[in-house]
């Protein structure tokens, strides 16, 4: 696939304002998360765009943390948003605080009472929204309107002053209440709120609603490209209102569509139930969709810069292939991930011609993607060693290139062996598969002139550890989780499949847990964060082929 692209829309945009000379040509974006959650897949998309145009153009990116509301947000979400960020690879110019602007959001507010643009309403919100009217008919005004400006600049400092009830007033932009755009129907600007937040504490019992501090902090920091998503765009019209009315910094909204993703749920107040549900082991559960979750897994932050980039920037709502996210991490990983063998359902393969006691030590290339390979790894071999259970079958179908009784396949970097005989318990379960080698058949070496169609991964028994391995599938066993109804009835149950002892190559005693492995047909693996020397645990970051494009071949 290639990713090969002209400028998106957005960076069409930018180029025009840039080459007519606007702002002098300087480009300043932002990032603005809420601190209410850990960043997902989604965000990741707004960050490589926010940082991705401001490069091209030379510009820069703040970071700004939209912390208005004082009830959800944590530092430990400011924390983990600014370690996400690092990781995909980006680095803010500057790191701020709508909250930081509270006082200066306070005095625009009074300028625009001044002015006689806002009031103090005494309704409730259920009354506001009645009186709020449909998109097809006009609102109704408040009572509450025609206040004078000494009168509303009085009660709007005592509402700073804690002397009301939450929920007892709000203070209203006063705009039209026959707008068209609902949003442009006297819109609550401040709300009381007594609660503490994260890092004003109790300084303040009033805070702004986003639309109040959203455009008004990208005029703060002269911002010139405010890049959003498409639920925004009803709300530029009030964002060019409020800077005209305060005559700020003219900072420009831009929207583009949302990244959705199938089986997927994106929305932070989802992923929040799902951890304080116990769905998941946390936010940085492995089938998470957050950049903590998929780091878990194994996921590459290039694999995730360079999905963001062939998904591209559009102007409609559409749902991505969750498959496409794993092509990138695959693509990536097969340049990178270090070959090992590892045997998840181990049986015992005896390889009866082969002397008692000896062992023979094998050069084994580390990544045969790599120009130098990699470098080398040593794997041992002998008399005894593991195979996957499913590699042997007693009475095979047709075309079973694996072993069989009378078969011969490969054993990767090794020789060919032929079974002769196998050994069952009482209950029909294959015990001990009984082999000969072929001398000549060595790997590098092959003077044998033998053809076998399977090569088959293995592990020394004599010489192997017992590791935990942790297989993944998608959280949700449905495209659209939910639909209309609860989305926790979609969850996969078979999402986490652990493997308590499959049974390693030696050289993965000595994993790195920054290191990515292919296990040799059967994926791309990551240690986990609990992984420790006496217990390894490897999770599953995914399959080497798209094995659900296979089920919706069979459901076809
Ligand atoms: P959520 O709905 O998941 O709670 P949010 O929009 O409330 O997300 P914010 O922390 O406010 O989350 O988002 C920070 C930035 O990331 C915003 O500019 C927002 O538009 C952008 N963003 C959030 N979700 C997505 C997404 N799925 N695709 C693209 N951009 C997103
Ligand atoms: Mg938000």
């Amino acid at each position: 696939m290639s990713t090969e692209k002209g400028p998106n829309f957005i960076e069409e945009l930018i180029a025009a304002d840039v080459a007519s000379g606007k702002h002098n040509g300087r480009v300043l974006t932002r990032f603005p998360p809420e601190p209410n959650g850990y960043l997902h897949i989604g965000h990741a998309k707004s960050i490589c765009l926010n940082f991705g145009v401001a490069k091209k153009f030379n510009g820069k990116t703040n970071l700004r943390f939209d912390d208005t509301n004082p009830e959800t947000e944590e530092t430990e979400y400011v924390e983990s948003i600014k370690a996400d960020i690092k990781w995909l690879g980006f680095d803010w110019a500057n790191e701020f605080y709508t909250s930081d602007y509270f006082d200066t959001l306070f005095e625009f507010a009074i300028k625009l009472i001044k002015n006689g643009w806002a009031y103090v309403d005494d309704s409730t919100s259920e009354q506001i929204a009645e009186m709020k009217g449909t998109p097809t008919e006009p609102g109704n005004e408040s009572p509450f309107r025609n206040r004078t400006i000494e009168e509303n600049i009085s009660l709007f400092e005592k509402m700073k002053n804690g002397e009301f009830k939450e929920g007892e007033k709000v203070l209203r932009a006063k705009i039209d209440m026959a707008s068209p755009n609902m949003h442009m129907r006297d819109p609550v600007i401040y709300r009381i709120k007594h609660a503490a937040h994260h890092r004003t504490g109790n300084k303040w019992l009033i805070y702004p609603m986003y639309d109040f501090a959203h455009g008004q902090s990208d005029s703060i920091e002269n911002i010139t490209h405010s890049i959003c998503t498409l639920e925004f765009e009803v709300h530029r019209p009030l964002y060019e209102w409020l800077i005209e009315k305060l005559d700020i910094f003219p900072s420009r909204q831009y929207e583009f569509a949302r990244l959705n993703l199938s089986y997927t749920v994106m929305s932070k107040r989802k992923l929040l139930q799902l951890v304080k549900e116990k769905h998941v082991d946390g936010w940085d559960d492995p089938r998470m969709p957050t950049l903590s979750g998929l780091r878990r897994r194994g996921y590459t932050p290039a694999s995730i810069r360079n999905f963001c980039d062939i998904i591209g920037v559009a102007k409609r709502e559409n749902v991505i292939d969750a498959g496409l996210l794993e092509f990138c991490v695959r693509e990536d990983l097969n340049k990178h991930a270090l070959r090992r063998m590892v045997v998840l359902n181990p049986v015992k393969l005896i390889i009866t011609d082969y002397p008692d006691g000896k062992t023979e030590t094998f050069h084994a290339e580390n990544n045969p993607e790599a120009e130098d390979k990699g470098g080398y790894r040593q794997i041992t071999f002998s008399k005894e060693i593991w195979i996957e259970r499913e590699d042997f079958m007693e009475n095979p179908p047709k075309k079973f290139f694996r072993l069989a009784p009378g078969q011969m396949v490969r054993l990767k970097n090794a020789y060919i062996i032929k079974c002769h005989s196998f050994k069952k318990d009482d209950n029909g379960n294959i015990t001990e598969i009984y082999c000969s080698h072929i001398p000549e058949s060595r790997s590098g070496k092959d003077s044998s002139g033998i053809n076998v169609k399977g090569t088959l991964h293995w592990v020394d028994a004599g010489n192997c550890t017992s590791v935990e391995v942790r297989l993944y599938d998608r959280l949700f066993r449905s495209e659209n989780p939910g639909g209309a109804n609860d989305f926790t009835n979609d969850l996969n149950p078979d999402s986490c499949r652990i493997i308590h002892h499959a049974m390693a190559e030696y050289a993965l005693t000595e994993a790195q847990p920054v290191e990515h492995y292919q296990f040799l047909r059967l994926g791309y693996f990551f240690a986990d964060k609990n992984s420790t020397a006496e217990k390894q645990i490897f999770n599953r970051t995914v399959t080497l082929k798209d094995t659900w494009a296979k089920e919706l071949k069979k459901k076809e």
